[in-house]
């Protein structure tokens, strides 16, 4: 038996937050605006594991309007979620992502990425598949006013 689910997720670009994505602190002059430490890389990931197992999305589980989650580190989230597909008795593939950004240049820090992810779920990196591109200058993306993520993950019940 295999499952698959897709994530999708957006983050406003503003001063004075950290820029966060897959777990790394990326330098740069802007960062993520969110209720948690807005990791949209992560978000989407959670959500795409979410979906395979129709499950609902992370806003169910890990509400905005909860305190408890204000500031939280994505990547615990990302453990509770990854508790419950192996609660179930499921496992990770593989997982590809597309994080579409105009700057900074996110490819030199793909590989720290994969690692973070790759610890925290406990799989071997080559599941972990994380691409980057621009969105050609266009739209909020493109002038730098968001950040997007795509995710795609397959899981496949353990015999
Ligand atoms: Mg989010």
């Amino acid at each position: 038996m295999i499952r698959i689910g897709n994530g999708y997720d957006l983050h406003r670009l503003v001063e004075g937050r950290k820029l966060i994505l897959g777990g790394v602190n990326i330098d740069h002059h802007l960062g993520l605006l969110g209720h948690s430490d807005a990791d949209v890389l992560t978000h989407s990931i959670m959500d795409a594991l979410l979906g395979a197992l129709s499950l609902g999305d992370i806003g169910h589980y890990f509400p905005p309007s909860d305190p408890q989650w204000a500031g939280a580190d994505s990547m615990v989230l990302l453990q509770q979620v990854h508790q419950l597909i192996l609660d179930r008795g499921w496992t990770i593939g593989n997982m590809d992502n597309v994080i579409v950004a105009e700057r900074p240049k996110l490819k030199p820090h793909l590989p720290a990425m994969i690692k973070s992810l790759a610890d925290t779920l406990s799989i071997e990196p080559d599941r972990i598949s994380i691409k980057a591109t621009t969105n050609e200058k266009l739209d909020a993306v493109g002038k730098e006013e968001a950040i997007c993520a795509y995710s795609v993950v397959l899981l496949y019940q353990n015999t």
